[in-house]
């Protein structure tokens, strides 16, 4: 009995929601301020309070969010950032486009960055650590601060993958000096196109990040910095409004699924192994498997759509492979075996059932 499970349903199905989405364009058709209407900063008021930080600014997208971040802080040529080997390469080229070196540092088998990488990793040039919280699982928080207070370093979160994330109750986004937000349709919070958010506690970062987003203009005229725009959307802003309010239920959603998963594959292959101190949004169910490619293969036959991501690490991308600076062992192991099964919120148990049974069914067969 074969059915289709589809990685990703981005499509508006339910109703209540759809007519909320809906009211929510409409108002905006109204107004007619469709840059930088007041959902804008309704939404950044929003977000802050949800990350417990004092400020947020709206941008057009994560990799905006984290390149904007990095301006603020200014950092450039001969500045070494510390980031992990395994993440979209957004990360590494937020860093590299500021003139800044990005530095790749292994990760655990939780996928997330080594601290102990991190540390024999720093030299006199490393200015700040940039963790990212893959999967949607936060990092070693307190020892990566730790760390960075000890060497007088800056942390910026990428949490593009983690809103709504929390590690011994702590908001992912929370943590670092700056932390940046992707809300892609593909995240857990999602607008319908591009969308991002950086927070932060400090009023004169607050103030740099709204300049950098227009053209480092201030009042809109007077250019202080050269920059690019990086302007979140009016309708974006309206409809990530909407969703924050279904935000919660979603990641309660995605971890029911998750929960299931944990059981139904337990010995079979890694599980994304859930620490009591961690809530875990599951921005990806990523698992660790032997024969990762073949396993991939079949569930392709069976209907079930998976993803690896990302099958290259940073480190060894092409733009990036050349003089570089860092360790990765663990990591080239892991992307080897690393696969994402689908887990939105819009499966059904009897979807996760069949997904667990064909993952069952490759392991016995080719014994
Ligand atoms: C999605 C993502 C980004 C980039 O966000 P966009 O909104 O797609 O630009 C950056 N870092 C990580 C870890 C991501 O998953």
């Amino acid at each position: 009995m074969s059915r289709k499970v589809p990685f990703l349903d981005l499509r508006i199905t339910d109703e209540r929601e759809r007519n909320d989405l809906l009211a929510a364009v409409e108002t905006v058709f109204q107004h007619g301020r469709l840059v930088m209407g007041p959902e804008v900063e309704q939404l950044e008021k929003k977000v802050a309070e949800f990350c417990r930080r004092r400020f947020a600014v709206g941008v057009n997208s994560g990799t905006d969010a984290l390149f904007l971040a990095l301006k603020a802080l200014r950092y450039g040529r001969g500045d070494e950032i510390i980031t992990t080997s395994l993440s979209w390469i957004a990360t590494a080229n937020a860093i590299a486009l500021t003139g800044a070196t990005p530095v790749f540092a292994d990760i655990r088998d939780d996928l997330n960055i080594d601290p102990a990488s991190i540390a024999r990793l720093i030299t006199s040039r490393t200015r700040a650590i940039l963790p990212v919280h893959y999967t949607g699982k936060i990092c070693e928080m307190p020892e990566i601060m730790r760390l960075a207070r000890q060497h007088n370093l800056s942390v910026i979160e990428d949490a593009a993958q983690a809103f709504g994330a929390r590690l011994d109750d702590n908001a992912a986004g929370s943590f670092g000096q700056i932390a940046c937000f992707s809300m892609n349709p593909m995240k857990v919070f999602a607008a319908c196109g591009e969308a991002g958010m950086v927070v932060t506690d400090e009023p004169d970062l607050y103030e740099r990040l709204q300049a950098l987003r227009y053209n480092g203009t201030v009042n809109r005229e007077v250019c202080i910095e050269s920059c690019l725009n990086g302007r979140i959307d009016t309708l974006q802003a309206a409809i990530l409004l909407r969703r924050l309010d279904r935000v919660e239920a979603v990641i309660a959603r995605r971890w029911e699924i998750a929960s299931w998963y944990d059981s139904l594959l337990e010995g079979i292959v890694q599980t994304p192994h859930p620490s009591p101190r961690q809530e875990d949004v599951y921005y990806t169910y990523t698992i660790q498997a032997d024969r990762r490619d073949e396993l991939k293969a079949y569930l392709e036959s069976c209907g079930v759509e998976t993803k690896i991501q990302h099958p290259i690490l940073m480190p060894q991308q092409p733009a990036y492979e050349k003089g570089v600076r860092g360790e990765f062992a663990n990591a080239q192991r892991l992307v080897k075996r690393i696969l994402c099964i689908p887990a939105h919120e819009k499966l059904r148990r009897e979807d996760i059932e069949y997904v667990a049974n064909c993952i069952h069914a490759f392991y016995q067969d080719q014994k």
